[in-house]
């Protein structure tokens, strides 16, 4: 299947800016150093949940940023793990809030396209891959989210004994975009505790998006609840299962991978950055700033490599990543002192999005390793 993604119709439409962007079709090309001086510039206006990135999303879909994470075959580019990777770091110091939008739509993408029901695919991925619908992701329930409660928060069943007709009731917690998404991709429990993903249409009836919730940081995410009201879902909406541990099948699967890593590394990287910029002028952060611009250097290669598949603890680099990203962000706003923490300056946004990281799908072993530190207690 191929798409015909006309980006100078895209530039039109979505960018009438003084910036031309042109397509990112490396992570070497300058191109994506002119797309991040763009999203770093306006990166501070998504503040409230009034402020979806609109503008911000339509400029990576010009720059062909979606295009990056889809197969050739399906009209992308077709990057390999380690120039997402990259891609990933180079986005997310410039623009937390819109790379994090991404992350969730592409999860949402990989569902669909990897999805051995090729009628959801055919039905969703030309309008995605254009920036024609946007998609995202309500899954957390099954690996990070409500975990304790006991029973499913979202529940799935049969209907009329029919194979391939569910009723879907109760909430997907976390979902983030909910209310600008046309699909949501939706895990749910049967009474037998098999699972099931599926692409649910924000506008079938009994689907109810909140609008998102006021957060610490990345409150423009809109990220909230989406309630299902009995929701009917036929096959054509059936994405993977009813399995057991759905989330271990097809193509797309996996959670606790280095994602959430890569993106805190990103934002760590635009402290290290301005304390890099600070130095210049000010040599008593000389040393600072190097020392942790040489931790930034060894840590992102240790991502690209494992990126790359060499055997690597994941729950390590996410723990060392959540430790990086606390310590420049706060070493950035002990170097811009009081100017630091007023609103507007940026380093006062990056300590509060630093915090995400200790709690965007955080495996346990990490979480826990992270709660001993704290409390000095060796382990
Ligand atoms: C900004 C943001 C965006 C997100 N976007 C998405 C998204 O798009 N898609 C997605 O799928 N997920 C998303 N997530 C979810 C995320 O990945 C995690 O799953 C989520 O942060 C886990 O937090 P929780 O409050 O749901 O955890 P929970 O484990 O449900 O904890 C909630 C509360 O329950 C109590 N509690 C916890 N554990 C126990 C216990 N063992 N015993 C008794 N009480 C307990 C505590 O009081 C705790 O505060 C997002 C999260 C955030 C913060």
């Amino acid at each position: 299947m191929t798409f015909d993604v006309s980006l100078d119709n895209l530039n039109c439409l979505f960018f009438p800016l003084e910036t031309k962007l042109n397509i990112v079709d490396t992570p070497d090309s300058p191109s994506l150093e002119t797309l991040c001086d763009y999203l770093s510039s306006r990166a501070d206006q998504w503040r409230t949940t009034n402020d979806w990135p609109r503008e911000a999303l339509a400029a990576c879909a010009t720059a062909g940023v979606y295009r990056w994470f889809m197969p050739q075959s399906a009209g992308g580019l077709g990057w390999n793990d380690v120039d997402q990777t990259r891609g990933y770091l180079r986005l997310a110091a410039a623009d937390l809030t819109t790379t994090f939008i991404i992350t969730q739509f592409i999860g949402a993408c990989r569902r669909i396209g990897g999805s051995e029901n090729r009628q959801v695919a055919d039905r969703w991925l030309p309008r995605l891959i254009s920036g024609d619908a946007f998609a995202t992701v309500g899954i957390s329930h099954l690996t990070t989210s409500r975990r304790h409660l006991g029973k499913p928060v979202l529940s799935a069943i049969t209907v009329d004994q029919s194979p391939v007709r569910y009723r879907l009731t109760g909430v997907a917690p976390w979902v983030t975009g909910g209310a600008h998404a046309d699909v949501v991709v939706l895990a749910a429990t049967m009474p037998d505790g098999r699972e099931l993903l599926a692409a649910v249409p924000t506008d079938l009836p009994g689907v109810e998006c909140g609008g998102g919730a006021d957060l610490v940081a990345l409150s423009a995410s809109c990220t909230d609840q989406v309630a299902l009201h009995d929701v009917e879902i036929t096959a054509e909406h059936l994405i993977a299962g009813p399995v057991n541990e759905v989330m271990k099948s097809g193509v797309g699967a996996g959670t606790g991978g280095l994602q959430t890593s890569t993106l805190a590394v990103g934002l760590a990287r635009a402290a290290v950055n301005y304390l890099k910029s600070e130095a210049v002028k000010r040599t008593d952060l000389c040393l600072v700033a190097e020392t942790m611009q040489h931790q930034a250097d060894e840590l992102q290669q240790r991502l690209l490599l494992a990126a790359s598949g060499q055997v690597c603890d994941a729950s390590e680099i996410r723990g060392d990543a959540n430790r990086f990203v606390m310590r420049t962000t706060q070493a950035a706003m002990t170097a811009a002192k009081g100017a630091g923490y007023v609103q507007g300056h940026p380093v006062g946004r990056w300590c509060r999005e630093a915090l995400f990281f200790l709690v965007w799908s955080c495996p346990q072993p990490v979480a826990s390793a992270q709660m001993c530190e704290l409390a000095g207690i060796a382990v």
